[in-house]
Formats: C-alpha cells, structure tokens, sequence
C-alpha cells in the first residue's frame, strides 16, 4: 500500500531542498568566481607580463637600430655613446624578462635571444671596429650580416609574444567556458528554485491555506467573528470557543450523569422506602394503640412508666421515619391556599412548644408586619418550618435560640417576594458540607434519615420559591426561604396566574384553615 507521506515531512524536504538549492548555488559561484579570479591573475600577472616583456626588449632592441649607420655617414663617437646607452637598457630588459620568466619554455626562449643578441652586438663591435680603423667596404659588408642576425632576434622576440598571445587567449577561452557554465548552474539553479517554490506554493495553498480558509468560512457562517481580517486569529478564537463549549458539554454531561444515577438510585429507594412504609404502617398503628391502651388499662409504677416513656419516644421515632419515607416516596400534592405565611410560622411555633422547651430552646419571631398573602399549601409550608426548627434544636444539644425573620423583598428581575429567615445559635454547618445538606440521605445523627432538608427543599420548590444555606460567620446555621408572590385573579374561583399548575385552593376553603397534620419530623 502507498504510505502517504506527512505533510510536515513534505514541506520540511521542500524547504531543505529548495536552501539546500540556494546554498550549492551560492557555493558554486564563489567556486567559479574564484576560479575565474585565479585565470585572471594568471594572464595579469604573466602572460601579460611576459608579452610586455618581450615588447620592452623589442623596443630596446629597436632603438638600437641606426646608429651605426650614423656613425659610418659621420664619424660622431655620440652615436657609438647612445648605442651604448640602449644596449644597456636592452640587457636590463632581458634581465628583468628573465625574473618573471615562469617556466622552461621562456627560460630557453630568452636564452636564445641573449644568445642571439651576443652575436648581433659582437658583429655590429667587428663592424664598428671597421670602419673606425677606415675599412669601410668590410664594414659595410659586415654591418649586412648584422643587420640579418637583428631580423632574427625581432622574430625570437615576436615569437616570445606570440607564445603569451597564445597563454592569453586559452586564458582567455577558459574564462569563457566557465562563464557559461556559471550561467548554466545559475540557470539551473533558478529553474531549481522556481520549481520548488511553485511546489512549496502549491503545498501551502492546497494543504494549509485552503482548509483554513474553508475552516474561516465555516465558522463565519456559525456566529459572529472577533477579527475577520486576522484568518488565524479569528480561528484560534473560533477554536477556543469550541475547546470552552466542549468543556462546558463535557461538564454537564458529568453533571447530567450524575443527576440521572441520583434520580435512578432516589426512585429505586423511593420504590423500596415505599413498600416498607407501607407494609410497617398497619401493624404499627396496631402496636401504638394497644400499647397506649394497655397504659390506659394498667397501673404502672415508676420505673415501668419510665420504661413507658422511652417505649413511646422510640415508636415515636420509628414513626417519624415511616412518616419520612413516605413523604420522600409519595410526595403529597400541594393543596394550596391563598394566605400569610406569617401564620403559618406562628402554627408551626405553637405546635412545636412542647418540643422546644424539651430541647431548651426560646423562639423569637422578628416580624415588623404581617407577610401578604401568597399561594401556598400551608401544611406543606409548616412541615418545611418544623423540619428547620426541629434540624435548629438538635443542633442545639444544650440549648439555645432560634430567629424567624419575615420580610418582603424582590427578586433579580423586580418581582415581590417573600423571605423567611430561620437562624439557629448552634454549632452551624462546615463549609465543607453545605452542598450535601440537601442530598437525600445525608445525615451527620446517628438516628437521622437525612430526608428532612430533601423533603423542604422539594416543597420549597415545588411552591416555585427557593430555599439556601447562608454562610453566617460561624454563628449556627442559617436558612433562607423565598416564596414568590402571585398576582391572584381575585375571583371565587380564584384561578392562579398563567404558567402555575395546581398552585390554588378554592377561597371558600380559606376559612377552614390549615389542617393539623403532624410533620415528617414529629
Ligand atoms: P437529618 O436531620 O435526618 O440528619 P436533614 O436532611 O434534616 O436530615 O439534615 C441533614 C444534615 O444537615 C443533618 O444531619 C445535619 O448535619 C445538618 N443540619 C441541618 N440543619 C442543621 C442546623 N440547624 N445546624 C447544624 N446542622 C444542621
């Protein structure tokens, strides 16, 4: 099978290819650059030298020419003094043509025409010699043979430069021929990069620039984008965005887990508390009657009537767990009935007076006026009452106080409310705990069902208000409700507002008040 290659892997081998394409390039030229130097200074510095060389002593030989001649028409010893002079200065060029003479070839060269030129000035002396001792027709037949032996020294001379001539145009022809292959590795070289770089482009735009343009077109169309010139801004913000959402799925996937196996376990043990409580119920309410008319039957002595007495308080608190199970099972329907909570927090005082002075507890209601009237299911609203104050005294275990505060408020959009506050001097609840407080079955009591602020925070609920733990300092615990209040069609029928079901009683069962039934917790 064909792997495809990454494409990281791709653009990093088109990018080392196309520097590695640069740098060889850049190699080569330097390479040839310095080779063409290299030829260069060869034909400055020798053959050029050499030709100049052998122009210098052609020259110098040259300008010996003549005065012989002149002498022979004059008899001047000057012509013979400046001859002197040139043939100096031609022995000076030979020297100096030996110096820069590089190799054998020139040596042998030069050799020869020192040679050479010995003979011509040896005749041209023999000539010279002649015609100052009057022999002129010997001269002039000598002076002849010399001026054949100058010929041939010209010609040394201009072969000596025809042979640099020569050095000069290879030199001449090796610079060329690297030029053109400069410019052929140029050539290629650009071809090189062109292509690679039309590779590279096509990479780029086809894997990366395409897709993130798709990808920025896309997520345009999903909402609004922060930097709609910046692609990858506007991307990275985009992907943020996404990473948060997913967090936030992931999150309240875990929570909605969490609440689907709560609601599995809650309706299992509600199936099972249910069935319990049930079937307990009858021979329980048989066991208390027989057991209160048994009381009634015999005469008891103290130690029996206390036997008694912890008899009762223990079937008191079984029945008080039955009764909790099956509210928690069973919740009852809200029976409402449209009046002031204040008086359902004054029942609820009244009813537990008993109880209170048990635990040695002192109730204080701050109430600066009556609550106004509002929906609720009164017994319902009592039993929430009751499960706090009752929480508030076994937190209590030497006794202490409790603070009912009402008052009227509104809420995040403005709309009235009511607000009761219940505050206990007890050791209040940690921190650490005030988010399982209301979880069914949490309990701190070695005898609590953990049920109790379950079942207030349903029925605050299903009263559509709230129910919260307020941090208090470290000053005992600290609960606060809120009840919306309804705008009631104040008719006969009294019909509650839209969007509210099986909220309203009938105002004609307002007079009978609420019915005494005792709480989940008595
Ligand atoms: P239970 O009373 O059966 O334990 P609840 O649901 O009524 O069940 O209470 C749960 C827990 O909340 C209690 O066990 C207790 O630890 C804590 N709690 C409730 N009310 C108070 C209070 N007023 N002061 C201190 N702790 C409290």
């Amino acid at each position: 099978m064909k792997r495809k290659i990454p494409l990281r892997t791709r653009l990093f081998l088109v990018m080392s290819a196309l520097v590695g394409i640069t740098v060889m390039g850049g190699l080569v030229m330097i390479w040839y650059t310095h080779r063409i130097e290299g030829v260069l200074n060869t034909i400055i510095e020798k053959d050029i030298a050499a030709y100049q060389a052998a122009e210098t002593l052609q020259v110098a030989l040259i300008n010996q020419k003549g005065f012989v001649t002149y002498y022979f028409q004059d008899g001047n010893p000057d012509w013979l003094r400046q001859l002197g002079e040139y043939r100096q200065i031609f022995r000076m060029r030979l020297l100096e043509a030996y110096s820069i003479a590089e190799n054998p070839h020139q040596r042998e060269t030069l050799a020869r025409i020192e040679k050479e030129y010995e003979h011509y000035t040896a005749t041209k002396d023999k000539v010279i010699g002649y015609y100052k001792s009057g022999l002129r027709q010997e001269g002039a037949i000598l002076h002849q043979s010399a001026r054949e032996h100058f010929y041939s020294l010209i010609e040394l001379c201009e072969n000596y430069k025809k042979f640099h001539t020569q050095g000069i145009m290879a030199a001449k022809q090796e610079t060329l021929v690297q030029a053109v292959r400069l410019r052929i590795i140029a050539v290629s070289a650009m071809i090189g990069s062109i292509g690679l770089a039309v590779v590279l482009s096509a990479i780029l735009i086809g894997q990366i620039l395409q897709p993130v343009n798709r990808m920025f077109e896309a997520a345009s169309r999903s909402g609004a984008i922060e930097y709609p010139n910046n692609v990858v801004a506007a991307l990275s913000q985009k992907v943020h965005g996404l990473i948060e959402d997913m967090d936030q799925t992931h999150l309240e996937l875990a929570r909605s887990r969490e609440s689907l196996l709560q609601a599995e376990k809650l309706a299992m043990v509600g199936k099972l508390a249910a069935g319990m409580a049930h079937s307990i119920r009858n021979p329980f309410t048989s066991v208390k009657m027989r057991l209160f008319s048994l009381n009634r039957s015999l005469e008891l002595n103290d130690e029996q009537k206390e036997d008694f007495q912890v008899i009762s308080e223990e079937i008191r608190h079984i029945d008080t767990i039955v009764q909790n199970f099956l509210e928690f099972s069973r919740p009852p329907k809200l029976k409402m009935q449209v009046l002031s909570p204040s008086s359902v927090v004054d029942m609820a005082v009244q009813l537990l007076q008993h109880r209170l002075k048990s635990y040695d507890v002192a109730v204080t209601v701050e109430r600066g006026q009556t609550l106004p009237e509002v929906s609720v299911d009164p017994e319902q609203l009592k039993e929430v009452l009751v499960n706090l104050i009752i929480n508030a005294c076994e937190a209590m275990v030497n006794g202490g106080q409790i603070n009912i505060t009402e008052r009227t408020a509104t809420d995040d959009q403005g709309k009235p409310m009511i607000e009761l506050q219940v505050t206990d001097t007890g050791p209040g609840i940690p921190e650490n705990l005030t988010g399982k407080v209301f979880q069914p079955f949490f309990t701190t009591k070695e005898e609590g069902t953990g049920l109790g602020l379950s079942i207030v925070e349903r029925i605050i609920h299903e009263h559509g208000g709230k129910i919260r733990l307020e941090p208090n300092k470290g000053l005992g615990a600290k609960f606060i409700i809120t009840l919306p209040v309804l705008e009631f069609e104040r008719t006969a029928d009294c019909k509650p507002a839209a969007g509210r079901k099986n909220i309203a009683r009938p105002l004609a069962e307002r007079s009978q008040g609420p019915q005494e039934k005792p709480s989940s917790k008595e």
